[in-house]
């Protein structure tokens, strides 16, 4: 059987990625399952490249181990966009501030910075995308988007990360007011990966 591995160390990201991937015939692990332990720099300029750049290094390191068997090295790289600040943190989101600041304190930054943009410009996306390595070297990516706006404080406890400031209009909800079925959904992560499969499946009986 297909053996696809995902270069992270998350375990929501992994539980994520069972659910949506789970009425396909391929196993399913996370790096440290695959007994694959890298550290591995993310020195692109784009989510994709910095994507790719950890698929790509996984899929290294599992080829010079000679394993038997057929494996699908991904990985994904993921942030937030805010038009009026001209994309930032984009793919420095985690390295806002510093790797470290809690994300509440790094969110407050971003609204005080905005303090004075008006409702209709601080629209923001999350972005999400995911890169994979098939057998024989062929590498694809994809991404998925979720727009929303920045609001004007905290809001919820659910989540993670820039959560509590991304207002999304069509719930009156933040992501961190969601519940985690709701989020998984809608998400930019649900989304790439949902179009991963297809590539999956386009690919899977000729593998
Ligand atoms: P990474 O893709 O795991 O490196 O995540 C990058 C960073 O983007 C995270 O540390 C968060 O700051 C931010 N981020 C990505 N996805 C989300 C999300 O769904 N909610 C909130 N923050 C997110």
């Amino acid at each position: 059987m297909l053996q696809i591995i995902f270069a992270t160390g998350n375990e929501g990201k992994m539980r994520e990625i069972r659910a949506i991937l789970e009425d396909l015939e391929v196993g399913i692990s996370s790096m440290k399952e695959a007994g694959l332990d890298l550290e591995i720099e993310e020195n692109g300029t784009t989510f994709e490249e910095n994507a790719m750049i950890k698929a790509q290094a996984a899929a290294d390191a599992l080829a010079a181990q000679k394993r038997p068997g057929k494996y699908v090295v991904m990985a994904d790289d993921s942030g937030l966009e805010i038009d009026c600040l001209n994309g930032e943190p984009g793919i420095y989101s985690a390295r806002y501030l510093g790797e470290e600041t809690p994300f509440n304190v790094k969110s407050r930054d971003f609204l005080k910075r905005m303090a004075d943009v008006p409702e209709e410009e601080r629209t923001a996306r999350f972005v999400c995308a995911i890169a994979a390595v098939f057998p024989g070297g062929e590498a694809v990516t994809t991404r998925g988007i979720v727009e929303g706006r920045i609001g004007y404080e905290l809001r919820g406890d659910n989540g993670f990360g820039y959560d509590p400031i991304f207002y999304l209009p069509e719930y009156d909800r933040t992501a961190a007011e969601l519940s985690d079925e709701e989020k998984n959904q809608i998400s930019h992560r649900s989304r790439a990966l949902g179009l991963m499969k297809e590539e999956l499946k386009k690919r899977i009986s000729l593998l």
